[in-house]
């Protein structure tokens, strides 16, 4: 009617923070967001959000945003043209390439962005620039997890759906704090275990809320989750409750995985893990009554040297007791990112094209090779951790990340930021003027997904679409136009008009994403993969196969290796950190939302009332945490969810000086490279009391 405002635009979105992946509409007028309205169609979520998802929004209209491109002149950076923006990276990249070859360049992708942008971003690098030195944040959070499922049931994904977690009979959490990092898939967990009698057990350094209500927690020393995961399976396998029928029809390597858990008795257990003989027989026996177990898990278990190992060990666990390719069960290594999942489907990894088909397989390349005319690498390339390195040793000489704040996520970052100064050139392209960007040479202005169309791919593995509510502001162009616009200039002629047009040609090379299409995904709709040509989709994996050429698992024997940090008399104190459930990592866009800094406006660090009263400190004392890497001046928070001497940093820091990755080193799992990020010790100085 005349009295209803019809300039009041509702568009579906999905949400940019974390891996649930939840999907609402947004209401705009102009570029005004009036409010963020949940819908029962939601596949994830029907009517829930959080706090991100409905107040982590002002950041589209800060001031801050980038609108034109910036080339810097000395110490400065000025405005400049698309021109003389896309003229410049062609000159000083393609001089690079000239030189020095393809591998000594660089691309570092977003999992803030979309499928289709990560796709085209990493056949820029392959097929235009010829080089798989191509990787996302991934390899901070999730790649071990990925590793170990791609070792043991060959799909680095969760097995079913946040269905199956809500209808599990026993959801076990290890080193995940779902209620902060994952808020409405937590809801969904309280939910069942309030409402439905679902068993919860949460093993953590940290009681955290789900620890508050699980039927059974359990602290255990920091970095032993392998050992007591090995000892449980060792013991259910003793009292002879695994899953025989089972294990022979679908899983391969019995013999040789019984045999190497040898050393894992429960004695040994206790002595390593600290937890009683009671508590692990409990474990084992939540486990073995359980009608359904699923096991999540997040950078607790991941962020380890021992990372893909105890990802492994997981694995195991669950094929020992039958916990694979039937609902309500399985694994789920909890995506960080609302986009983690996609970068890595659509082959912004150095070893794998799209659909994890990997580069060194001859058949896989000439698919590639032609589709694109083009001859590709066979060479895996650098991930970033490598790339840093590369940096060092003068073999790698340009950087081009997008959508990434790589100086202060990265691990050892005063390392990382002294590395970025060493480059030749370096292209950073970004919503805003990011930390790292202060070391660039080009910055490209892009646009947020509010801004574009696109499509995310959650935890679940769940492709959904997102639609453009407001236009580009300024300059600002989406990624996946910008990454066109280069290729282009170094004479691609892609011609890609929509993200459609791009999804369309992912899903003719990735057999995963066969029958994906815009068409199927409209609206409300979405697809989880693997989706067949005929568009018939799988929430549930492994029913029949698991992902290997037999169809059948593996059983992964483990080794323990120590911690690569432990504290000693100078560096004393177990430092931890993590999520909270306002921010989101560094901050550059939940810091930009008014609603979410006002409430919570800074990092803190939590520490243990034994540990609060020894020092004699209060909440709100100001300490100088230092490690053999750097030094942060962070505000105390006396609390019992932390005990002795574990210390846990907030990792969401306003204050580039106070980031936990000043703190923490180069050290990192041995599959993977990601960092070792929780396995890290410091010493406290005491600036103010309280
Ligand atoms: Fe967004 Fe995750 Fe919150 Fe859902 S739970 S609204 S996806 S941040």
């Amino acid at each position: 009617s005349a009295m209803r405002d019809s300039r009041i635009k509702r568009t579906k979105t999905v949400c940019t923070y974390c891996g649930v992946g939840c999907s609402f509409e947004v209401w705009t007028k102009g570029r005004k967001i009036l409010k963020i309205e949940p819908q029962h169609e939601a596949p994830v979520n029907q009517i829930s959000t959080c706090v991100k998802g409905k107040f982590g929004w002002d950041f589209i209209n800060s001031e801050e945003r980038l609108t034109k491109p910036l080339i810097r002149k000395g110490d400065k950076f000025v405005e400049a043209t698309w021109d003389e923006a896309l003229d410049l990276i062609h000159e000083k990249l393609g001089g690079i390439k000239d030189t020095y070859g393809p591998d000594s360049i660089g691309y570092i992708a977003s999992s803030k962005c979309s499928n289709e942008e990560n796709f085209i971003f990493q056949k820029f690098a392959r097929a235009v620039m010829g080089t798989n030195n191509i990787d996302n944040c991934s390899r901070y959070c999730q790649s071990p997890a990925t590793s170990g499922l791609m070792r043991t049931v060959g799909i680095g994904g969760d097995a079913g759906t946040v269905k199956d977690i809500a209808n599990a009979g026993l959801v076990i959490v290890i080193g995940a704090n779902p209620a902060e990092s994952h808020p409405v898939l937590a809801t969904r967990i309280k939910r069942a275990h309030k409402l439905r009698g679902q068993k919860l057990m949460v093993i953590d350094l940290r009681k955290h809320e789900l620890g508050e209500r699980a039927d059974l927690f359990i602290r255990p020393k920091p970095g032993t989750d392998l050992v007591w995961l090995s000892a449980v399976t060792k013991y259910i396998l003793d009292q002879g409750w695994h899953d025989e029928k089972f294990i022979l029809a679908r899983v391969n390597g019995f013999e040789q995985y019984v045999a190497s858990l040898e050393k894992f008795t429960l004695d040994y257990a206790v002595e390593k893990t600290g937890m009683t003989r009671e508590q692990l027989i409990q474990i084992a026996t939540m486990i073995h009554e359980a009608d359904g177990v699923c096991i999540l898990w997040a950078m607790g278990v991941t962020q380890h040297s021992m990372g893909t190992d105890t990802s492994t060990a997981i694995a195991n666990l669950l094929l020992v007791t039958g916990n694979f390719g039937r609902p309500n069960a399985g694994a789920y290594p909890l995506r960080g990112h609302n986009n983690v999942q996609g970068a890595c489907d659509f082959g912004t990894m150095p070893a794998w094209m799209p659909g994890y088909e990997s580069v060194e397989d001859e058949k896989v390349r000439a698919k590639y090779e032609k589709a694109w005319g083009v001859t590709l690498s066979p060479k895996p390339g650098l991930n970033n951790h490598q790339m840093i390195e590369g940096v060092t040793n003068g073999k790698l000489k340009a950087l081009y990340l997008f959508g990434e704040e790589m100086s202060l996520v990265d691990s050892n970052s005063n390392h990382v930021e002294s590395v970025f100064e060493k480059l030749d050139f370096f292209v950073v392209q970004d919503i805003f003027f990011s930390r790292t960007a202060r070391y660039a040479d080009v910055v490209l202005p892009a646009a947020p997904s509010l801004e574009k169309e696109g499509t995310f791919t959650n935890t679940e593995r769940r492709i959904q679409r997102f639609y453009q509510a407001l236009k580009p502001l300024g300059d600002s162009k989406p990624d996946w136009q910008i990454i066109q616009l280069v290729a282009n200039r170094f004479g691609a002629n892609w011609k890609y008009e929509h993200p459609s047009d791009i999804m369309a040609e992912a899903a003719t090379l990735a057999n995963i994403f066969a029958g994906v299409s815009y068409e199927r995904l409209v609206d409300w709709n979405s697809l989880v993969w693997p989706v067949e040509a005929d568009g018939t989709d799988t929430p549930l994996l492994y029913t029949e196969r698991f992902a290997f050429p037999d169809g059948r698992a593996r059983l992964y024997p483990l080794e323990e290796h120590e911690p690569m940090f432990k504290p000693n008399e100078e560096y004393d104190l177990h430092l931890n950190n993590g999520r909270l459930l306002e921010h989101f990592h560094e901050g550059n866009m939940t810091y930009r939302s008014q609603g979410i800094t006002h409430k919570v406006p800074r990092e803190w660090l939590e520490v243990s009332p034994e540990l609060a009263r020894e020092r004699g400190i209060e909440s709100g004392a100001l300490v100088r945490l230092t490690s053999p890497y750097g030094h942060v001046k962070v505000r105390v928070q006396v609390t019992d969810t932390v005990r002795g001497k574990e210390l846990y940093l907030t990792m969401n820091s306003r204050d580039a000086e106070s980031a936990i990755n000043r703190l923490t080193s180069s050290y990192h799992d041995k599959v993977t490279h990601t960092p070792n990020y929780k396995e890290m010790s410091v010493k406290m100085e005491i600036l103010e009391k309280n």
